[in-house]
């Protein structure tokens, strides 16, 4: 069974799943190492690019930093110039903030993060040209190079384009993936690396490890979408695996009629996680709760709030392998990727394109 979910607004965000020994591919189109947003770290803070998933500090369930290219992407070395450590870094914060204290499980090696890098087999076009089964393809690709732990989320940093959309995310085969594509160039709107949100309006990834920018929260979206959210249970629920009662909520991707995209009523802008606490984290109703996934710590029990008793946790919560499949898919238009999932079900994904 799949699920696919849309995000609206003006954000994108595209998971690729990374592995191990992803070695033998290596980058051989090195280019520029700077991106629009990207810190260009001085070579002598540049850190080795590393290959394969290294042996964990950590055991358990575990959110796994990749960069992956396409075979003929420019190289921005975004693993080496610290400019993914920072992004992550800022959106992780960003999460133990706004959740209250509680963190992001994230694999780490001697105390720093472990970020992957893997090289695709297939060309940027023809990832691309996977439209909304890009995220499939990729991880496909990264899952037969070994980066297919059931007790990890790979959060990838796609440095590919994109016809549809800036960042997708994927539950499949046990399996679960959120991604940016952040080169993506989607043929009706504004290239994604223009996208930015009101309380940063820089595009890019942000050099600010406390100012989360557009693609650090399309990355929190993506993993959340992995951690559960947004469950069909919650009363402000819409389509996509969304909330809709409002903008500030991470989650919170939606539309309505007569108002423009651009609106404030409408257009995202991320503060808060689970405005009013009533849909999908640390709410107090009979409906799972994305503070009790094990991707998070501390346990939900040993912080503050809320004062109701939580439902039992689900299964989808604590492992990205128990759930059904699940795309959420973010992009400026909400009609245009609906059209786009309709024109290519998940279910129908591979080898169709
Ligand atoms: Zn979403």
């Amino acid at each position: 069974m799949v699920r696919r979910s849309t995000v609206g607004a003006s954000h994108f965000l595209l998971l690729v799943l990374g592995c191990s020994a992803c070695g033998g591919k290596t980058p051989s189109s090195p280019t520029s190492p700077t991106q629009p947003g990207a810190p260009s770290a001085p070579p002598n803070q540049n850190v080795a690019r590393v290959t394969m998933d290294r042996a964990d500090e950590v055991a358990g369930p575990q959110v796994k930093v990749m960069y992956v290219l396409p075979s003929d992407g420019p190289d921005r070395q975004l693993d080496q110039n610290r400019a993914l450590a920072t992004s992550v870094e800022s959106w992780t914060r960003w999460v133990e903030r706004a959740s209250g204290g509680q963190r992001l499980r994230l694999d780490t090696y001697q105390g720093a993060l472990d970020i992957a890098f893997y090289r695709l087999p297939r060309t940027d076009a023809d990832v691309s040209s996977f439209g909304i089964a890009a995220i499939d393809e990729i991880q496909a690709s990264i899952s037969a190079a070994g980066y297919n732990s059931p007790s990890k989320i790979y959060a990838v940093y796609y440095g590919g384009n994109n016809m549809l959309h800036c960042g997708q995310s994927l539950r499949s085969g046990g399996q679960a993936i959120a991604g940016a594509f952040l080169e993506a160039r989607p043929a009706a709107f504004a290239p994604c690396l223009q996208q930015t949100v009101p309380t940063n309006r820089t595009p890019g990834l942000t050099t600010s490890p406390d100012t989360p920018g557009y693609w650090e929260f399309v990355m929190a979206h993506e993993v959340f979408h992995m951690l559960g959210a947004v469950p069909s249970c919650a009363p402000h629920f819409s389509s996509g695996t969304h909330v809709n009662d409002s903008p500030t909520d991470l989650m919170g991707v939606f539309t309505r009629p007569g108002v423009a995209p651009d609106d404030p009523a409408v257009r995202w802008n991320p503060s808060v996680i689970d405005f009013n606490r009533d849909d999908y984290y640390r709410h107090g109703r009979a409906c799972p709760d994305v503070a009790q996934s094990a991707f998070l710590t501390p346990a939900m029990a040993s912080i503050a709030e809320p004062s109701t008793a939580v439902a039992a946790i689900s299964p989808a919560l604590t492992s990205p392998a128990s759930a059904d499949e699940s795309v959420c898919v973010m992009a400026p238009s909400p009609t245009l990727v609906h059209a786009a999932i309709r024109q290519a079900p998940l279910s129908s994904k591979q080898g169709t394109h």
